[in-house]
C-alpha cells in the first residue's frame, strides 16, 4: 500500500553535500542511504525527491547537469531496488521568489497532484532549516538527518516505529 509521501531532500540527506554538485562523476551516496530508503518503502512510502538547485537560476550550470546528478543517483539505487519514485528540483535562485523553492509548499504540491495523494502520514527528511521549515508549513513530522536522533537515513524505521 503505497499511500503516503516521503519527501526527501538530495545533497546532504541522501548523497554528500558538494558545494553546487553539477557532474554525475561527484556523486556519493551518503552511510544509511540505501538501507533506509529500502525501509520507507517497505513501510509503504513513495520516495519523492524535493531538491532546491538554485545553481541552475544563478547561471552555474544547466538544467541538465541537475538531471544528470538526478539520473546518476537513481543508477546508483537501482541494483538494490531503492529508486526514487519522482525527481523534483526547483531551478530557481532565492530572488525570483517562486513557488517551488523549499521552504515554500510548490515542489509538495506538485507531487501531491502528479501522485494523486494527499499529505496524510507524510514525512519530510533533510539536513538544512529550510527542509524542517517546509515541513513545519505542511503540518507534517520533520526528520533531520545529521542531527542526535537521526545520524544517518537507516536511523529512520527506528524512529518513525516509536510513534
Ligand atoms: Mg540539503
Ligand atoms: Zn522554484
Amino acid at each position: 500500500m503505497n499511500s503516503k509521501i516521503a519527501f526527501l531532500d538530495r545533497d546532504g540527506t541522501l548523497i554528500e553535500n558538494a558545494h553546487y554538485l553539477s557532474d554525475p562523476d561527484g556523486v556519493r551516496l551518503l552511510a544509511g542511504t540505501t538501507q533506509g530508503l529500502l525501509e520507507l518503502k517497505r513501510r509503504g512510502f513513495l520516495l519523492v525527491l524535493v531538491s532546491n538547485q538554485s545553481g541552475v537560476g544563478r547561471g552555474y550550470f544547466p538544467e541538465s547537469a541537475v538531471e544528470s546528478v538526478n539520473q546518476r543517483l537513481q543508477d546508483l539505487l537501482r541494483p538494490q531496488g531503492a529508486q526514487l519514485d519522482l525527481l523534483l528540483y526547483c531551478p530557481h535562485q532565492p530572488e525570483a521568489d517562486c513557488r517551488c523553492r523549499k521552504p515554500r509548499p510548490g515542489m509538495v504540491e506538485q507531487a501531491c497532484q502528479r501522485l494523486g495523494l494527499g499529505l496524510e502520514g507524510a514525512i519530510v527528511v533533510g539536513d538544512s532549516d529550510c527542509d524542517m521549515q517546509l515541513a513545519e508549513g505542511l503540518g507534517v513530522p520533520g526528520y533531520r538527518i545529521g542531527s542526535k536522533l537521526l545520524p544517518r537515513l537507516d536511523s529512520l524505521a527506528g524512529l518513525l516505529d516509536q510513534v
